[in-house]
């Protein structure tokens, strides 16, 4: 595996890269890579002939007051897996690589990015959308692999593709989680052992759900009330939002007849901030 940081020298490569038409495969990560992430990486090497994977904690999808700074990185270890997992090269650029001085111009998609977690994390969506466009640019691939642990991002992705004319295609990819169900996330490494256990509360939640839909529970906000109290009963855990939304345009749902069904969640556990989602059926 090669490992680029400059992106002249990237876009250099992947430019010869598709002029011997290669199917080229993207995985945009922030590192502190694990299962999840590698279950793109493996995606990507079924269906692709090059793998570029890229590793950037992106500054311009944080708010003022999260993570930006205590993000876990470890480039040595994220490069291992990586090589190991089969992508061929990685491009990890400084930030001022992608954020020279001066740098002005920024890509928002309006309504998908204001409602979820775009409400929650003002702007979040705006800096996902302007580095995947700047790396949609150095890349230039074929077919693009995403988590559905990030549901709302594979929306709002899909639409910046479609909006902004991208030649390329949006694989989502089903969420890895750990034995207990807590979806696998670089930040379930802030929780300490009690926090861990309580951030189980997430996927209960959900899949107390999908117990009731299964059941014929077509109704919301019985659905919505059900997730609320079992997150209420877990001590350590604070509730930023539960969501029922079509799963395509991620409008509010109150009948879930006949529709696909996006419930989705954040919650707090001690300082960590943690997302999930279903769909249903
Ligand atoms: P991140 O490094 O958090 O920006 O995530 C990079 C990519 O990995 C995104 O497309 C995520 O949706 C995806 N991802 C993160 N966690 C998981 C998971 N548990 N299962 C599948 N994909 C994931």
């Amino acid at each position: 595996m090669r490992i680029v940081t400059d992106a002249g020298e990237f876009q250099a490569l992947t430019t010869q890269l598709n002029q011997e038409k290669n199917i080229i495969g993207f995985v945009p990560t922030m590192g502190a890579l694990h299962e999840g992430h590698l279950s793109l990486v493996r995606a990507a090497r079924a269906q692709t002939d090059v793998v570029i994977a890229s590793v950037f904690v992106n500054p311009t999808q944080f708010g003022p007051n999260e993570d930006l700074n205590r993000y876990p990185r470890n480039l040595e270890r994220d490069a291992e897996l990586l090589a190991a997992t089969g992508v061929d090269y990685l491009f990890a650029p400084r930030a001022d690589e992608i954020y020279p001085a001066g740098f002005a111009t920024y890509v928002s998609i309006e309504e998908l990015s204001e409602v979820l977690e775009g409400a929650s994390r003002p702007g979040h969506f705006r800096g996902v959308a302007t580095v995947l466009t700047i790396l949609f640019h150095l890349v230039n691939p074929h077919k693009v692999f995403m988590g559905q642990k990030d549901a709302q991002q594979t929306v709002v992705v899909k639409k910046l593709v479609q909006d902004l004319r991208f030649a390329c295609e949006i694989i989502v990819v089903s969420t890895m989680r750990e034995a207990d169900g807590l979806a696998m996330s670089s930040r379930n490494q802030y929780l300490n052992p009690s926090e861990r256990q309580a951030a189980t509360v997430l996927f209960r939640a959900l899949s107390r759900a999908r117990e009731l839909y299964s059941a014929g529970e077509r109704n919301a906000e019985n659905l919505r009330q059900a997730m609320i109290e079992i997150i209420a009963a877990e001590p350590e855990a604070r509730l930023d939002y539960v969501a029922i939304t079509d799963n395509q345009n991620l409008t509010t749902l109150s009948d879930l007849v006949g529709k696909t069904v996006l419930i989705s969640m954040a919650v707090k556990i001690g300082k960590t901030r943690l997302i999930d989602n279903i769909i249903l059926p």
